[in-house]
């Protein structure tokens, strides 16, 4: 079970069959799609307008198969700052099973840099940097506020966020970064703990293991353990953009919760139920 997958409407390298064929083999229940939404100016990995439509059908055919793997559709909504989660406007993203909200990119202060993607290439992360003035104090406030933000925006069905560290991929390469690792840990923990009181679900997110080979998924350890604390709710997922990819990292990161004694409230298995119930109070 995975509910976070590309395929080649956005950025993936597989079609929707073929992710599905893959699931099967798998013997999941269940199977999310999240293809990236599409951004209000040009973004060369977000599905196009087009093509909405077309994605939403082959899903929804899939879904007539008498299949024992239940596929959803779901999108990767990005949240920008000023505007919420403009993909929402169109009916066909509104309608969905189940939203990946995802912070990607910051706004920056300087007018004419706009929209900055902190995940895309190192050399966008310090373009958005120069706006904050370098100082890699500004532009964690910045992500973080924008974080905040996302978590209390309301989407109209089930609300996963994404991948809520990823600012370390690029972060983690900037050597003035690493004084304000600690201030970053407590931030993302207070975030965290704000979550607590929202009807969110956590993504526990092993793409950067199996990409890049780190050994912590997003978030890292100290998050995971403060999720298991807590009881945080979370789906474990790999952000798969190839059907190989489907459940890569997932003994990784069961591996180091077990370690770790990290116990997660993984709640993978309830969410058919979760989706449908949320999708119902939408409707009613
Ligand atoms: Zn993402
Ligand atoms: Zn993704």
């Amino acid at each position: 079970m995975n509910l976070h997958t590309h395929t080649h409407y956005c950025d993936g390298k597989s079609s929707i069959k073929e992710i599905w064929d893959a699931a099967v083999d798998l013997n999941w229940q269940f199977l999310g799609y999240s293809s990236h939404a599409p951004l209000p100016f040009d973004c060369k990995w977000a599905i196009s307008d087009k093509n909405i439509q077309n994605y939403c059908n082959e899903i929804n055919e899939l879904r007539q198969n008498k299949s024992d793997t239940l596929p959803f559709t779901g999108w990767e909504i990005d949240y920008l700052n000023g505007i919420g989660f403009p993909s929402l406007k169109s009916k066909y993203i509104y309608n969905a099973d189940f939203f990946i909200c995802s912070l990607h990119f910051l706004k920056s202060p300087l007018k004419k840099q706009g929209f900055i993607e902190i995940d895309g290439t190192l050399l966008d992360f310090i373009r958005c940097l120069s706006g904050y003035e370098n100082s890699i104090e500004m532009l964690m406030s910045a992500y973080f506020s924008d974080l905040h933000k996302m978590l209390t925006t309301l989407v109209p069905a089930t609300k996963i966020i994404g991948h809520i560290d990823k600012f370390l991929l690029n972060a983690n390469k900037v050597p003035a970064f690493h004084q304000y690792k600690k201030k970053f840990n407590d931030m993302l923990l207070e975030w965290l703990e704000q979550s607590i009181s929202e009807d969110v679900i956590i993504e526990v997110n092993t793409r950067c293991i199996y990409k890049y080979n780190w050994i912590e998924p997003y978030p890292g350890i100290t998050a995971l353990k403060y999720m298991s604390e807590k009881n945080i709710p979370c789906v474990i997922s790999s952000d798969a953009h190839h059907h190989n990819e489907l459940d890569l990292g997932f003994e990784h990161v069961y591996k180091i919760c077990k370690e770790q004694k990290i116990n997660l409230n993984f709640i993978n298995k309830q969410l058919p139920d979760i989706i449908k119930n949320n999708r119902t109070a939408v409707n009613a």
